[in-house]
């Protein structure tokens, strides 16, 4: 049955090969077998159901999200010549009923679903009468608790299954999953553990850079300028900051589009018609835009803010270079984020544990922008790989400042942290260190410790900044709640007991504050 899918991978989608994994993952759904692929962004998922699909005796159902581009998924599908269909809320009862019964003539291979249909009885009543091959599960990691998406309507997958019967095979996708996502995903569809396929996350062809410390309006500016004949997304956290951005570009003659959730669906579809056919350079938008949108050529992702976790921040970035060729995803980096996303977790409903764990997720979003190691690896790391080899390409990995020795500095660090008892946050211990004579510190007595004023010579923007580095590198661990406090970690006890060195990179300018950035 492989060589039959080798030969419509090429009949209908015009492939020589097979991707890593894809054949791998479509022998076991063959198979009828229950699987997992977890493949990058842009690492070719679809495909794995889509052949499938033409080969099996039944129908393929999909199980996605994505109600709101559903049709645009189905339309270019029926494209490549294979009859796929949807049922979702926009459909009329009329529409929904003349579809099932197409069903029921066996008039289409495939069928996309939302999750929450999978709650109608009167849609399983004659969806039973339908025989079904094959069920596949976009967006797996919406079905994990601790996923970054996690979406409850995804809990009446299992049940679907156990409903759809025994002689199906099952195959879940991804590509966002931490190992506990993975592990989670496994579980509640009962996959077995040689059946996890995963592929590998790194992305060859991108390039990371995080900026601090610039002026981000021109920045952003002076890029898109240089890249006038190439594609790009500028994704911002809000839709006023949307609207900013949007407003500024234009100004300077920049072909620019808009994307979020404020804008009617006719406004919102003809900027993305625009973007997508090339004739705008630039699409700003919130995190709204981009799912399912499969624009193969787009060689920049800036993030304007940053996202709230290494997930989200990898997708929306990973929508770069899925056409193979060399593209950047630059991520602008400002403390004020931070907050504002601390601010939206505090306020939110979730409970204890998961508020944790969203603050887990955040603090390593953080330590992203503040790592001097390479920043593909750290995203690597991250989702549970051990890279060999670092990537050559991104902003560290490039940067030739040479690394001196901190360790002397990193020790009045750690000894300031534990003669304040690891009570306080990073304001309070830079301001020991710098001399302050902030009041607060006074009346805690803190300016009597023997630490008050070690880095007097030195900013308290720099300590700052040199703590950052120190929690990037797991020398330090923020413990998250309402007063974030500073605690030590093995490696700094090492360092202070001497046996272990800390190294770090010149001063923090070249070329992240070059305007000469190679990036340009
Ligand atoms: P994902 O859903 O994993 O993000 P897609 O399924 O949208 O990725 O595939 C990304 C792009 O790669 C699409 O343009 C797709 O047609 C293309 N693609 C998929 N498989 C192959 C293959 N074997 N050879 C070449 N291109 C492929």
């Amino acid at each position: 049955m492989i060589a039959e899918a080798e030969k419509y991978l090429k009949e209908y989608f015009g492939y020589v090969q097979f991707r890593r994994g894809q054949k791998n993952i479509i022998e076991k759904v063959f198979e009828k077998q229950r699987v997992l692929g977890v493949m990058p962004t842009g690492g070719g998922k679809s495909l794995c159901y889509q052949i499938p699909s033409l080969l099996l005796d039944g129908l393929t159902v999909v199980i996605s999200p994505l109600i709101s581009l559903m049709k645009d998924q189905v339309d270019e599908i029926n494209e490549a010549g294979i009859p796929a269909t949807y049922i979702n809320s926009s459909l009329t009862y009329e529409e929904t009923e003349q579809c099932m019964k197409d069903l029921q003539n066996g008039e289409y291979r495939l069928l996309y679903l939302a999750p929450e249909r999978l709650e109608h009885q009167a849609f399983l009543h004659k969806i039973k009468k339908v025989p079904i091959s094959l069920i596949a599960i976009d967006e797996a990691h919406c079905l994990s608790q601790w996923g970054h998406d996690f979406r409850p309507s995804y809990l009446t997958i299992p049940r679907f299954l156990d409903f759809a019967g025994r002689n199906i095979s099952v195959l879940a996708l991804t590509a966002t999953a931490t190992p506990q996502v993975s592990a989670d995903i496994s579980r509640a569809l009962s996959i077995s553990e040689d059946n996890v396929i995963l592929t590998g996350f790194k992305r060859e062809n991108l390039t990371f850079s995080v900026i601090k410390g610039q002026d981000r309006d021109s920045y952003l500016t002076d890029y898109i300028k240089k890249h006038r004949e190439q594609a790009g997304i500028v994704y911002a956290a809000t839709r006023k900051e949307v609207e900013r951005l949007h407003h500024k570009f234009t100004n300077e003659n920049i072909k620019a589009e808009k994307y979020h959730g404020g804008m009617t669906a006719e406004n919102r579809a003809v900027g993305q018609e625009r973007f997508v056919y090339d004739e705008s350079n630039v699409m700003v938008a919130t995190t709204a835009f981009g799912m399912g949108i499969n624009k193969s050529n787009v060689r920049f992702v800036l993030h304007a803010q940053m996202p709230r976790n290494i997930e989200s921040y990898y997708q929306e970035a990973g929508r770069a270079g899925r056409d193979g060729s060399e593209s950047d995803c630059i991520l602008f980096f400002s403390p004020k984020d931070i907050h504002t996303h601390q601010y939206l977790i505090e306020q939110s409903r979730l409970d204890e544990p998961r508020k944790e764990m969203e603050y887990n997720k955040l603090r390593q979003m953080v330590n992203y922008c503040h790592t001097e190691d390479c920043l593909q690896n750290y995203i690597l790391k991250y989702f549970g790989e051990e890279p060999k080899d670092t990537c050559g390409t991104c902003l560290h990995c490039t940067d030739d400042r040479s690394l001196k020795d901190a360790t002397t500095e990193a020790q009045m660090v750690f000894s300031c942290v534990k003669r304040m008892r690891e009570r306080y946050g990073k304001t309070l211990v830079s301001q020991v260190l710098t001399g302050s004579s902030n009041q607060k510190l006074r009346q805690l007595r803190l300016d009597t410790l023997s630490t008050y004023g070690l880095l007097k010579d030195q900013s308290q923007k720099q300590v700052n900044e040199f703590i950052d580095f120190l929690l990037a590198h797991q020398y330090l661990q923020l413990i998250e709640g309402a007063y974030p406090v500073l605690k030590l970690t093995n490696r700094a006890l090492h360092v202070l007991k001497g046996k272990q060195k800390v190294k770090k990179k010149e001063t923090l300018k070249a070329k992240n504050v070059d305007k000469e950035n190679p990036l340009f």
